[in-house]
């Protein structure tokens, strides 16, 4: 029998990161307007970039973890691997604690017992923990579902030894069921890159499919997805013993017309379609040399823009650099809310590193992108922005050349902002892409509708 919806309480467990906790902070909403209770865990130096709301987030009560990466230490600083497994013991430490007050509430306690865990990418060591105290655990997938079936291919389905082979030449490709044909640089960077850096991501995305495959729900398993319908329509359906399930797109984008920040009083000051914005997400690095050919290739487009750069130097030669690039532009550490700059009637084009939440937010926003990828599924999702939805354009990295020069980066701008036939179809397609996201991400829609029937099965 179906439970009422006061009895219903998802654990919701997120990986610290803003590229994961604003997704799974968007479900947890949509959770609870549908009169479930949500418990939010996560590492507690996350939970400070939630964002204070007004009223509050009734209905989700969130819990921190400790780590050992306090104020000031970050995980680029240090050893990925090493925050990783930090994550890992500590909150499943912490997780194995709550399922066990949940497991003594249900025998009488005050506390509402956890119905189901929910686990976000990148956690899959928190279904192991749901499955020792006998709580069902459903994978939230906070990428497209074309990342997944890319990891489903390789670590179930043989295509291993075919993507171990990539090399750079034009003429190596992989055919995929449900994806375009995918050169080297389109799959995710860890399972083609042989860099130290990336050594903890094949066991930890393995995992995930190994987890998924110990479990015995019966088939087909059901797997909530970041996308929707119509974004992917074959990439859903490309794994027949899974359920992929459109639930997204997992972003707000709803405007703040109270937003009276400096940068958007910069944006209203130009006019329609002319401001170039550039924002690398939240935590990936970029070197000095790097930052600099962006920078050239923003000067000598010749137009404004609005530049995010997070970890700036502290220098003199940065504040004069920042002074002669100002005469063009606006350089800022961070925007409270990226939608209200996509929104912007004035922006006119997104230099991204293509971070599904910001590739999912320009989709919304209708905003044209020149795709900069940097690692994991940014090299992926920038295939699909180019080729599939046809809404960017990559910028092209030349061989060997770890760096990529200001001219490029000028390239692609004015291919996406100048007349042309190319510009013309991508900002098209991109005002398609707009009604289509906001379309699917109503009420009563059918990313909608297929969170109402999980919820209705809790
Ligand atoms: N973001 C923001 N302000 C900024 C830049 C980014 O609020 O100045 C948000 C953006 O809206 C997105 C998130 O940070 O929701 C970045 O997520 P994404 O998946 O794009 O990239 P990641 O940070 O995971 O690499």
């Amino acid at each position: 029998m179906e439970k009422g919806g006061d009895e219903r309480h998802i654990l919701l467990v997120s990986f610290p990161g803003l590229g994961h906790i604003n997704p799974t902070l968007e479900f947890a909403k949509r959770v609870v307007r549908l009169g479930v209770k949500v418990t939010f865990l996560t590492a507690k130096i996350a939970l400070k970039s939630i964002p204070r709301s007004s009223p509050p987030l009734s209905g989700i009560t969130f819990v921190g973890y400790s780590t050992d990466y306090g104020e000031g230490r970050k995980p680029v600083d240090d050893n990925v691997a090493h925050f990783m497994s930090e994550i890992q013991l500590r909150g499943s430490n912490k997780l194995s604690e709550m399922l066990s007050s949940s497991a003594a509430s249900e025998e009488g306690g005050r506390q509402l017992p956890f119905s189901r865990l929910v686990y976000a990418t990148l956690m899959p060591w928190a279904a192991e923990v749901a499955r020792a105290h006998h709580v069902p655990a459903t994978l939230l997938w906070l990428q497209p579902a074309a990342i997944f079936d890319i990891y489903h291919y390789y670590f179930n389905e043989g295509y291993d030894e075919e993507i171990n082979q990539a090399n750079n030449s034009s003429s190596w490709s992989i055919h995929l069921p449900g994806m375009p044909n995918l050169g080297r640089d389109d799959l995710p960077s860890f399972l083609v890159s042989k860099s130290k850096d990336f050594e903890y991501a094949i066991p930890l995305y393995k995992e995930h499919f190994t987890v998924l495959q110990s479990f015995d729900e019966g088939p087909p398993q059901d797997i909530l997805v970041n996308t929707f319908e119509s974004l992917e329509p074959d990439a859903l359906k490309a794994i027949p013993q899974l359920n992929l399930i459109p639930i997204g797109p997992l972003v707000s984008l709803i405007q703040d017309n109270q937003n009276s920040s400096d940068y958007m009083e910069f944006l209203d000051s130009k006019p329609k379609g002319s401001v170039i914005y550039a924002s690398f997400g939240s935590h990936t690095p970029l070197s000095v040399l790097q930052i600099h050919e962006i920078g050239q290739g923003l000067k000598t487009s010749g137009r404004p823009f609005l530049w995010v750069i997070r970890d700036t130097p502290n220098d003199e030669s940065w504040v004069n650099y920042v002074g002669e690039m100002e005469k063009q532009g606006k350089i800022i550490s961070w925007c409270s809310s990226q939608v209200d700059v996509l929104n912007h009637p004035s922006v006119g084009c997104f230099v991204s590193h293509c971070g599904w939440g910001s590739t999912l937010e320009s989709l919304g926003c209708g905003v044209p992108m020149v795709c900069f990828p940097l690692w994991i599924d940014q090299m992926t999702n920038a295939k699909l922005v180019q080729d599939v939805w046809r809404i960017g354009v990559r910028v092209k990295k030349e061989l060997q050349i770890e760096i990529v020069k200001g001219e490029e980066f000028k390239r692609c701008i004015e291919m996406v902002m100048m007349m042309g036939l190319e510009g013309e179809e991508m900002r098209k397609n991109a005002q398609n892409w707009k009604l289509l996201t906001q379309e699917a991400g109503k009420l009563g829609a059918s990313s909608d509708l297929n969170l109402n029937v999980f919820i209705n099965k809790l």
